[in-house]
C-alpha cells in the first residue's frame, strides 16, 4: 500500500506533492479533468511571490507541476470517482483503476460559476474575469461591470481598489 494520494493538481495539489516528496512520502497525484487547475484559464498571475515580473498562469502551472515532480510526486491522469475507507487506509477508484494509500489529501479546488454568454470563454483573461481579488488591480480606474451582487466580497474588493463599476 502506497502512503498518500493526492486529488488535484491546482497550486494546493502540487503543493502538497512537494511537502510529501520533500518528506519521502512518495506522493500519487491524480490530476483529474482540469489538469493545473484554475489558474490555466488565466493569464497574468501578478500576486505570488516569487514571480517578481508576474507570470501566465499556465506557465506557473508547469513550474509548480515540474517542483512536485522534482521531489519523486508521481502524476496520474485520472479522475478519482470514489473513495472508500479500508482498515489500513484508503480504496481509491479513478477513471482507469483502482488503488490503496494510507492517506489522501483531497484538494480537489473549486470552479467558477460562469454565466455561458457570448464572448465569455475568449476573453477571458483578457477582460473577463472570474476573480475580483486577483484582477480587479488590472482594471483600476476602469468601468467594470460586475455580475452577482450577492458576493459582497467581490463588491467590496473592488471598491477597495476604487474601480467605478455598474450593477446588473
Ligand atoms: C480566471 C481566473 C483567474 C484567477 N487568477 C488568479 C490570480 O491571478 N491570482 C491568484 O492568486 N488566484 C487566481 N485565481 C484563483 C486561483 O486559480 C484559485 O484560488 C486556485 O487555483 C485554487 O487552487 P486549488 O489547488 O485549491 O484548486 P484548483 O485550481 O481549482 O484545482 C483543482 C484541481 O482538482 C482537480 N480535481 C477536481 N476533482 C477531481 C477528482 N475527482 N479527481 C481528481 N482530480 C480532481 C482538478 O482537475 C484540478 O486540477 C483565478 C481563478 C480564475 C478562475
Amino acid at each position: 500500500m502506497d502512503d498518500l494520494a493526492i486529488i488535484g493538481s491546482g497550486p494546493a495539489g502540487y503543493t502538497a506533492g512537494i511537502y510529501a516528496g520533500r518528506a519521502n512520502l512518495k506522493p500519487v497525484l491524480f490530476e483529474g479533468l482540469e489538469s493545473g487547475g484554475q489558474l490555466m484559464l488565466t493569464t497574468d498571475v501578478e500576486n505570488y511571490p516569487g514571480f517578481d515580473e508576474g507570470i501566465m498562469g499556465p506557465e506557473m502551472m508547469q513550474v509548480f507541476k515540474k517542483q512536485a515532480e522534482r521531489f519523486g510526486t508521481k502524476i496520474l491522469t485520472e479522475t478519482v470517482n470514489k473513495i472508500e475507507k479500508i482498515e489500513e487506509g484508503f480504496k481509491l477508484t479513478t477513471s482507469k483503476d483502482t488503488y490503496e494509500f494510507k492517506s489522501v489529501i483531497i484538494s480537489s479546488g473549486a470552479s467558477a460559476n460562469w454565466l455561458g454568454v457570448k464572448g465569455e470563454k475568449e476573453l477571458q483573461g483578457y477582460g473577463v474575469s472570474a476573480c475580483a481579488t486577483c484582477d480587479g488591480f488590472f482594471f483600476k480606474d476602469k468601468n467594470v461591470i460586475v455580475v452577482g451582487l450577492e458576493q459582497l466580497q467581490l463588491t467590496f474588493g473592488l471598491i477597495l481598489m476604487k474601480i467605478w463599476w455598474a450593477l446588473l
